[in-house]
C-alpha cells in the first residue's frame, strides 16, 4: 500500500482553490501534487513529491517527506494555476519511442495522422523518433508538434536512407537530408561502401544514425567501425557472430519471400557463436553503439494466436490497419500465411537467446533503448510500445531498468538527455501521471486499464491519466475516447 502523506505545503495550501487542467491546453503554472516519482535514471522510486511545471519546463521537484520536509521546511510561491492531484499515484518522465513510424495510410488506404498520435499520447509517449515514412510530412509534423498546434509527441525525424549507387551519391544525399532540416538518418539494406562514405558524412554534420540490418554485405562490425548511433531490431549482431560466416539458408531460400525471410530469421540466433557473440556486444560497447531490440514487432512470430486477438482490438483497432495486418504477401510484414508450430518454436527459442543477449549487453555497459515499430505485424501505435516493457521483464531486466530504457535510455540515443527522460527541474516538461504502480505491474500502463480487487471490491484502474508534453496536460481518458470514436465511423463506413 502507498502511504497517503498528506502534508499541507504552502505552495499547495494556495492551491487548494486551483482546479484540474484542461484537455491540451497549457497554463502558465502546473502542480502536480503528492506523487510517487520513478526518475529515468535509474534509481528507485521516490516520494511524495511535488512537481512544479512552469509553462514547459519542470520548475522544480519538492520532496515532502517528513525526512526531506525537517530539512528544508515548506516552501511557498505564487499558487499554481491548475493542480493534479496525484495522491496513490505514479509520476515517470514522459516515454519515449525510439522507433516509430508515422503512417497516415496502410496498404495505400488512407488512415487519419490522428489515430497514431492520439493513441501514443493515450499510451504515455511524448517523443518519438520516426525511422522512415514521408519525410516532408514528418517534418511539417514536427513543426506543428514543437509549436503546440497538434496533438501529438516531440517528433524527430531520421528519413530512410535508401541505396544510393555510390560513394559521391552516398554523400550527397546526407548533405540533401542535412538541408531538409532531418535530426538523423535510417539506415537499411545498405551497401558497405556508401555506409562507411555516409557515416562520415553525417558524424560531420552532426546526423545521428539508426541502422536496421537486414541480411546483408554489412553487419555489427561495420557499425562498430563506422559509428552507427543505435542498431534497431536485432539482425547484424548475431550475424556477426555466425563462424561461417553466413546463415545456413536452405537452397531454396530467397530473401524477397517474406514467409522465407521471417521463417529462417527465427534460425538465426541460434547459430551465433556465443564467444563471437560476446566479443561482438562488447566491441557495441567500446564503440557507443546502442542496441534498440523493437521486441514487440516479431511476437506474432513466436505466438500469432496472441499477436492476433489482443483485447484493445475491440475498440482501436482501426479497420484500415485491420485490413493490413491480414495475411497478404503484399502488405510488408504479413507474412503468416502458412505459419506453422514448428516455426513458433524456432521463434521462441529465438527470443530465448535474443534476451539473454540483451542482459549480457546490459551487463556488459551496453545502451538499450525501447521502440515499437508498430503499424506492422499486428502491432498497435503505443500498445506495442507498452508490450515492450513487458518482454524485457520477461528478459529478466529490473523494472527500475525498463523505465530507463523507455526514458533516460531513448533519450541519450537522440542526444537529448540534458532535456528529455528525466523527472528533473530544469528539464522539459514531458511527464506522465500513471494510475497504479508500473514497477509493480506494468499492465497499468495500457490505456485500457486493469482489474484490482480494492478493499474486497474489484475495480477497473491502471492508465496513464495525465500524458505532459512540452508543459501541455493531456486527459489519456478522452484521447482514448476520441480514438474509440474515430474507429467506430471507420468501421461504420468501412467496405471490408
Ligand atoms: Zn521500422
Amino acid at each position: 500500500m502507498l502511504r497517503r502523506l498528506i502534508i499541507p505545503i504552502c505552495l499547495f495550501a494556495a492551491a487548494a482553490a486551483a482546479q484540474s487542467p484542461v484537455n491540451g491546453q497549457r497554463v502558465h503554472r502546473l502542480l502536480i501534487h503528492n506523487a510517487t516519482v520513478v526518475d529515468g535514471n535509474g534509481t528507485p522510486a521516490s516520494g511524495p513529491k511535488d512537481i512544479l511545471i512552469e509553462d514547459n519546463t519542470i520548475a522544480d521537484v519538492i520532496a515532502l517527506d517528513p525526512v526531506s520536509l525537517a530539512r528544508s521546511g515548506s516552501r511557498s510561491g505564487p499558487p499554481p494555476d491548475a493542480v493534479i492531484d496525484a495522491t496513490g499515484k505514479y509520476v515517470l518522465p514522459g516515454l519515449i519511442n525510439a522507433h516509430a513510424h508515422l503512417q497516415e495510410e496502410r496498404g495505400g488506404k488512407p488512415q487519419p495522422i490522428e489515430y497514431e498520435l492520439n493513441l501514443w499520447l493515450a499510451c504515455g509517449i511524448t517523443t518519438v523518433r520516426d525511422v522512415g515514412s514521408d519525410t516532408r510530412r514528418a517534418l511539417q509534423l514536427r513543426q506543428q508538434s514543437a509549436e503546440g498546434k497538434i496533438a501529438a509527441p516531440r517528433i524527430f525525424v531520421y528519413p530512410m536512407f535508401g541505396r544510393p549507387k555510390d560513394v559521391q551519391a552516398s554523400v550527397a544525399h546526407v548533405r540533401e537530408l542535412k538541408q531538409m532540416g532531418a535530426d538523423g538518418i535510417k539506415i537499411l539494406g545498405i551497401d558497405r561502401d556508401t555506409m562507411e562514405a555516409m557515416e562520415k558524412e553525417a558524424h560531420s554534420l552532426g546526423l545521428r544514425i539508426a541502422h536496421h540490418a537486414g541480411v546483408e554485405e554489412t553487419n555489427a562490425w561495420d557499425d562498430i567501425r563506422f559509428g552507427t548511433t543505435s542498431i534497431e531490431h536485432w539482425y547484424g549482431i548475431p550475424d556477426a557472430a555466425i563462424p561461417a560466416g553466413v546463415q545456413n539458408f536452405p537452397a531454396s531460400y530467397n530473401y524477397n519471400n517474406e514467409t522465407d525471410r521471417f521463417r529462417y530469421a527465427g534460425h538465426l540466433w541460434r547459430e551465433a557463436d556465443p564467444e563471437r557473440l560476446t566479443a561482438v556486444l562488447k566491441a557495441m560497447v567500446d564503440a557507443h553503439v546502442a542496441w534498440d531490440p523493437t521486441l514487440d514487432i516479431y511476437e506474432a512470430s513466436r505466438d500469432l494466436q496472441r499477436a492476433q486477438t489482443q483485447p484493445w482490438f475491440a475498440d482501436y483497432l482501426h479497420p484500415t490497419l485491420e485490413e493490413y495486418f491480414r495475411p497478404n504477401p503484399s502488405n510488408h510484414g504479413s507474412y503468416f500465411i502458412g505459419w506453422t508450430s514448428t516455426d513458433e518454436t524456432y521463434w521462441k527459442e529465438n527470443y530465448r537467446i535474443w534476451l539473454a543477449a540483451l542482459r549480457q549487453f546490459d551487463r556488459l555497459g551496453g545502451l538499450i533503448g525501447m521502440g515499437d515499430d508498430a503499424g506492422f505485424i499486428y502491432q498497435m501505435y503505443g500498445f506495442g510500445f507498452l508490450r515492450n516493457f513487458e518482454l524485457e521483464q520477461e528478459a529478466g531486466f529490473h523494472p527500475i531498468r525498463i523505465v530507463q530504457q523507455a526514458t533516460g535510455n531513448n533519450a541519450k540515443i537522440l542526444g537529448q538527455e540534458n532535456k528529455l527522460g528525466r523527472v528533473r527541474a530544469g528539464w522539459a516538461a514531458d511527464l506522465i501521471v500513471v494510475n497504479g504502480n508500473p514497477l509493480e505491474n506494468f499492465k497499468v500502463l495500457y490505456p485500457t486499464g486493469v482489474d484490482e480487487i480494492q478493499g474486497g471490491k474489484a475495480v477497473h484502474t491502471g492508465g496513464v491519466e495525465w500524458t505532459i508534453k512540452d508543459g501541455i496536460p493531456y486527459h489519456a481518458p478522452e484521447l482514448l475516447a476520441k480514438v474509440k470514436q474515430m474507429v467506430a465511423q471507420a468501421r461504420a463506413h468501412s467496405t471490408n
